[in-house]
């Protein structure tokens, strides 16, 4: 079991994401692992209030609406593209089709099935790290885009579990390793979405983008596991309930474990 790649995984959340200012901080992170002779394997979400428009595109798309959620999703995404310097148009024009034929067969049918929700629902991860791979190569990063699905395989489970909150393997992983050796040295996946055995999408559960990112840490053996959000480390309560919350500087991992677990 070598470890000569030496992964670091960096994870990012959907408010990480959602700009240039954010990609640039990304950027930054990955040139000081770059400069440190690190391998960097970037897992991140939707660009943040993506998955719940989505949702709700499905819950509309079954009485025949969701045409406004869908171009306020492809807006939104098109507008990043601009900020970005990459061109939406073409990158995105899969996925807002997979989208636009999703969202038509749904209210054809007027059934959302688990499986239909799980294809829809990944093109938010999908349309994200399309343009921020591309947004990385442009500015100078030698990156590669992966399919997570290719790499992440859900552990069989009946009814809508799995398709929407599936658990994957994560024992590590020579195959993801042999194919990597020959890429590019940083590597841009999807949180949230793995591939069932019968070749279809699945979801790990909303908010699950941090296991997809342990996931792959498990499989790479990566040294370390980098999980990036907007607030600036732990705080003594939730500061979006109270303005009394003091952010903690320093915490032993069994007292951040009983903090985050509450
Ligand atoms: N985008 C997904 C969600 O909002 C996954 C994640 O963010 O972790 O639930
Ligand atoms: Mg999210």
């Amino acid at each position: 079991m070598s470890n000569a790649q030496n992964w670091v995984v960096l994870k990012f959340g959907g408010t990480s994401v959602k700009s240039l200012a954010d990609w640039r901080v990304i950027s930054k992170r990955i040139d000081e692992l770059r400069e440190q002779g690190k391998r960097v394997f970037v897992v991140h979400s939707a660009v943040a209030t993506i998955s719940d428009l989505l949702d709700t595109l499905v819950t509309r798309a079954v009485s025949g609406d969701g045409e406004d959620e869908l171009a306020t999703i492809k807006a939104r995404h098109l507008t990043l593209a601009d900020e970005l310097g990459v061109d939406g148009s073409v990158l995105l024009a899969p996925y807002f089709e997979e989208l636009t034929r999703l969202r038509a067969g749904l209210s054809l049918t007027g059934d959302a099935s688990p499986r239909l929700k799980a294809r829809i629902m990944a093109q938010g991860e999908l349309m994200a790290t399309t343009l921020g791979q591309a947004w990385l190569a442009a500015n100078g990063t030698a990156s590669a885009w992966l399919d997570a699905r290719d790499h992440l395989a859900a552990i069989p489970a009946g009814g809508a579990r799995g398709y929407l909150a599936c658990d994957c393997h994560h024992a590590h992983d020579d195959a993801l390793l042999e194919t990597l050796s020959g890429a590019a040295p940083v590597i841009v996946t999807q949180g949230f979405i793995a591939r069932r055995e019968d070749g279809d999408t699945a979801l790990l559960g909303r908010g699950g983008s941090d296991t997809s990112a342990s996931y792959f840490a498990a499989k790479l053996g990566a040294e370390r596991i980098e999980i990036w959000t907007d607030v600036p480390g732990f705080f003594s309560a939730d500061p979006r309930l109270t303005g009394a919350a003091r952010q903690i500087r320093s915490l032993a991992y069994e007292e951040a474990q009983e903090l985050a677990s509450m």
